[in-house]
């Protein structure tokens, strides 16, 4: 969208008849899901975007913001949070559990909303050296950022409760990683969606994908979908094109990879040409979990379950063990479920709703058998649907649709089935990541989740501003009016009620 907008001849090869990867929707019998991503955060990076077109994302993409964002259940007699943007009401819940906790909520949120505009700088330049880390001027942002603790840790600063610390921690999923090891620097991640909302695109997150498509299309883009590149040419170690599955050659300037890093590297660009990230380095680095997941159309709707609940293990630590480290399945997993026809009436036939199920699972690192361990899976989480309220499933169900990690790497051509890439451990990020101007390769750029500065939908728009303004300036192409990091965010600040 961006670079067709700046004039770049650009064709899009996409291997799915579909556009929008993993923020694509499932459209079956009637029924219309998002295959992965359902809370669209941070609409601000997406509103500048669409800004700098000249459009308004409202207009493209209608979305509403939800009020109480989620329900977040703490097992199955541990209680549970209604969470509210409106900080006041958020606090009263807090203090039920907590009453010293409640008064520290409002504190919570004035510190993130600085620590975020002190890191935002970061998180929309490129990091293209070491050298970029010290002109940052890291070592002023080090108390706030505090590098040597966890979300959790962090998190303990403001609340005693472990509930309330899940309540502002769970986020950690969207990195793919667990609270207790995931950098302090991601407390933000929950004071967005405070600040910022959770928002829901009416037809689900895959409309914004499908939004963008038709935006890039009218700048000027062309669209080949249903044909996978098999390869990246190139003249010594610089890419001059690619070859796919149908036999084509195209020709190119510059190569932008959105597909998954990983997966790329290892089967579309030859192990000889790439110094820093080789199959080698690549088995060798840390990935985030992976999802098992149920699409299920339902005959009738469950109004008394909320837009998103999240349900957490009696023994969550033991979970996220089971999922980091011990790569096995637990016997009370952890789940979420979506149930949007509460919010938007467009995703289901008359009288029919959709629920969307989502369990972390450790990625296929260890090879899990799916196959064999799909049915028994879907049983235990269907079971555990009743602790949220759903007890009638079976004899509703009218579509259902399961998706495993070993679905993500075969059939989405994702690493391990890593959903959400490259882990976000410190070794892992800003200058370690992989470059947006690939550092292996000449004249290819990246773009997406695992790059900088990282996974999570307003992350990989950003991603996509940081790498058109690089291709364009490598180019000797206007970039300027992507504008300069870190300026003043000139979009209105969206309040608690819009
Ligand atoms: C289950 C799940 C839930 C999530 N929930 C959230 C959420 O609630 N909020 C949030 O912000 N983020 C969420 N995320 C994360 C978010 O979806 C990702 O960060 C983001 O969509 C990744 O985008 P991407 O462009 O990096 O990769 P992708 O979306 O995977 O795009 C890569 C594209 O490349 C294509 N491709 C691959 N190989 C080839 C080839 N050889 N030739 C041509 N095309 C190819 C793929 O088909 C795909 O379309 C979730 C992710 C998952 C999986």
């Amino acid at each position: 969208m961006l670079l067709a907008n700046a004039g770049v001849n650009v064709r899009v090869i996409e291997r799915l008849p579909t556009v929008g990867g993993r923020c694509s929707a499932i459209r079956e019998q009637g029924y219309r899901f998002d295959l992965g991503p359902t809370f669209f955060l941070y609409p601000r990076v997406l509103e500048r975007l669409y800004k700098m077109l000249g459009r308004d994302l409202h207009q493209e993409v209608p979305m509403v913001r939800l009020d109480p964002q989620y329900r977040v259940m703490f097992g199955d007699s541990g209680g549970d949070l209604l969470c509210s943007p409106d900080i006041d009401t958020m606090a009263a819940q807090v203090a039920k559990l907590n009453p010293e906790d409640g008064k520290n909520v409002g504190r919570f949120i004035a510190e993130n909303r600085i620590k975020l505009e002190r890191f935002r700088p970061s998180l929309e330049s490129p990091f293209l050296s070491w050298r970029d880390l010290i002109s940052w001027d890291l070592i002023k942002l080090l108390p706030l950022l505090r590098p040597w603790k966890s979300v959790d840790g962090e998190l303990s600063r403001y609340f005693q409760d472990p509930r309330t610390r899940l309540a502002f921690s769970f986020q950690a999923k969207y990195l793919g990683m667990s609270p207790f090891n995931c950098p302090s620097l991601f407390t933000i991640l929950s004071y967005l969606e405070y600040d910022f909302g959770v928002w829901h695109p009416i037809g689900g997150c895959n409309a914004i994908s499908e939004g963008m498509a038709r935006t890039a299309t009218e700048v000027g883009a062309t669209f080949n979908m249903g044909e996978a590149v098999t390869e990246v040419l190139f003249e010594g170690r610089k890419a001059v094109g690619v070859r796919t599955d149908r036999g084509e050659t195209y020709m190119a300037d510059a190569v932008v990879i959105n597909a998954d890093f990983a997966q790329t590297m290892k089967k579309l660009v030859p192990d000889r040409l790439r110094k820093r990230w080789t199959d080698k380095k690549l088995a060798g680095k840390r990935y985030s979990c992976s999802t098992f997941m149920m699409y299920l159309g339902i005959e009738g709707r469950y109004d008394n379950l909320h837009h998103h609940t999240i349900y957490t293990s009696n023994d969550y630590i033991g979970n996220l063990a089971d999922i980091e480290t011990n790569h096995r399945l637990s016997d009370d997993p952890s789940f979420y479920v979506q149930n949007p026809g509460v919010t938007d009436d467009t995703l289901a036939p008359k009288g029919h709703s959709t629920l969307y199920v989502l369990s972390p699972v450790c990625n296929q690192q260890t090879s899990l058998d799916w196959k064999s361990l799909a049915p028994a899976y879907r049983d235990k989480l269907f079971q555990s649907l009743k602790k949220v309220g759903i007890d009638d499933l079976e004899k509703r169900v009218r579509y259902e649709k399961i998706v495993t990690p070993d679905d993500w790497e075969n059939n989405y051509e994702v690493y391990r089935g890593a959903t959400f890439n490259l882990a976000h451990n410190l070794g892992q990020m800003l200058h370690l990541r992989p470059r947006n101007r690939f550092e292996d390769l000449g004249n290819v750029y990246l773009v997406g989740g695992g790059t900088h500065p990282g996974s999570g939908l307003p992350v990989i728009y950003e991603s996509a501003r940081i790498t058109t303004r690089l291709l364009l300036q490598d180019f000797g192409l206007d970039a300027a009016w992507l504008g300069v990091p870190g300026a003043k965010d000139e979009t209105a600040p969206v309040t608690a009620n819009s």
